[in-house]
């Protein structure tokens, strides 16, 4: 008999695992996929480590996470600062001094110049909420930061991404995005920043060391028998299937990741770069040997494709509007009724958490 079943190998269950062994409880980890990690799972190919679902920054300026963290990796410099590619034109992200000379080389050379030239812009936006909060992301992102910014970085972008009108998504999801008046392309304001040396599989690896791991392992196809072997449950998958779907199902969006091998030193100059025009059908090109400053004579790109979430498409992105948080509610109520069951993650909690959030969350649990 287990103390716990850890359902998903993810950061939330890895964590929890390592620390409840630490504390002297058995623990069996299973997992559906083939491999440990999660969503940050890292795969070393021609020696460049892939991030095989989608471009992992670590941030935070929480000093125990990053303390935590470290514990299980070195970490390098890097700082995310994304290009972003509209038409032909480039923009450096986020919106600072250097993005707003780009858009108008002869009007802004100073942030005085700057904060005019943004005021302009979302004047009427600002003047049409008369005093109200926005109501959805293109109202947010008017008033944030005005038409000209909106039109060109911003909808096209969001709209694939999310798969809907910015009038029908959340305001939240645009505030995540930093506006400066410095010369600053830095995308985070965190405090500690930086990649893992050697790629994230290493940390999951090291937490889940002497620790039993089942891969191939679907909670559902073998519920029965996992339950009765188990005191606890702590379970990271989609909260709304392990409930079987009774209040309806959670949306999520999901992506694609189409990627290739080149027979070039340095395709793009930078590990990031944003397409945010609707036509062009992904949201960004990943060159990862430059989140280590690779030199490899060769390099290995990543399109990310979003997707409805349908068939066989993994969940990535919780859609948390309204319709769906209330959908959401009901389910955490029962859990929160549960004895045996904790809930914790991306996919069980229903939040658009980053890894250093997910760290927090699984710490305190253990706490
Ligand atoms: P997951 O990593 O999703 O782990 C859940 C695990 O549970 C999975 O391995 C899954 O296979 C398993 N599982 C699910 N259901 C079952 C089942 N029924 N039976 C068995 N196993 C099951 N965060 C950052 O801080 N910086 C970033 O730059 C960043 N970029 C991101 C980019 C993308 C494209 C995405 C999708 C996320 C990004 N994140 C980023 C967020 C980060 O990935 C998450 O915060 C973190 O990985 C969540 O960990 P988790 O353990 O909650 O979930
Ligand atoms: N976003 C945008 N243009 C960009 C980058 C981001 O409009 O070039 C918007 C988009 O709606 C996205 C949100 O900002 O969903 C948050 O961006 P972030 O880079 O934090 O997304 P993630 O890395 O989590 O996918």
């Amino acid at each position: 008999m287990y103390d716990y079943l850890v359902v998903g190998s993810g950061l939330f269950g890895a964590i929890f695992a390592h620390e409840a062994t630490k504390r002297g409880k058995s623990v069996l980890v299973i997992d559906k996929r083939n491999h440990i990690a999660g969503n940050i799972y890292t795969e070393n190919k021609d020696e460049i480590n892939i991030h095989k679902y989608g471009a992992h920054i670590f941030h935070t300026s929480n000093k125990e996470v990053w303390q935590y963290i470290n514990k299980f990796a070195e970490f390098n410099r890097y700082t995310n600062s994304p290009i972003a590619r509209y038409k032909n034109e480039l923009y450096n992200l986020p919106f600072n001094m250097n993005t707003f000379h780009q858009l108008w080389p002869s009007e802004v050379f100073t942030p005085s110049d700057a904060k005019r030239k943004i005021d302009e812009e979302k004047a009427e936006a600002v003047c049409n909420l008369q005093g109200k909060e926005p109501s959805n992301l293109e109202e947010q992102a008017m008033c944030l930061i005005g038409k000209t910014i909106y039109e060109k970085l911003i909808k096209g972008y969001t709209e694939k991404q999310w798969g809907r009108s910015c009038k029908e998504l959340p305001a939240f999801i645009i505030k995540r995005l930093p506006v400066r008046l410095t010369y600053d392309n830095n995308y985070f304001n965190d405090i500690y920043q930086g990649i893992p040396i050697g790629g994230y599989t290493k940390i999951i690896e090291k937490m889940l060391e002497n620790i039993e791991v089942r891969l191939n392992c679907n909670y559902f196809d073998h519920k029965e028998e996992l339950d009765k072997i188990s005191k606890k449950i702590i379970f990271t998958g989609q909260i709304d299937q392990y409930y079987d779907y009774r209040f309806g199902r959670l949306e999520y969006r999901s992506l694609r990741f189409e990627t290739t091998r080149l027979e070039e030193q340095n395709y793009q100059g930078n590990a990031v770069v944003n397409y945010t025009e609707y036509e062009v059908p992904y949201t960004r090109i990943i060159e990862h040997k430059h989140f280590e400053f690779g030199t490899q004579p060769k390099t290995i790109i990543t399109k990310e494709y979003p997707l409805d979430i349908s068939g066989s498409n993994e969940a990535y992105y919780p859609i948390n509007d309204e319709k769906n948080q209330k959908i959401y509610q009901q389910y955490e109520n029962l859990a929160k009724s549960e004895t045996n069951v904790i809930f914790g993650g991306r996919l069980a909690e229903y939040k658009y958490y980053d890894m250093h959030q997910v760290i927090e969350r699984a710490l305190n649990l253990c706490k």
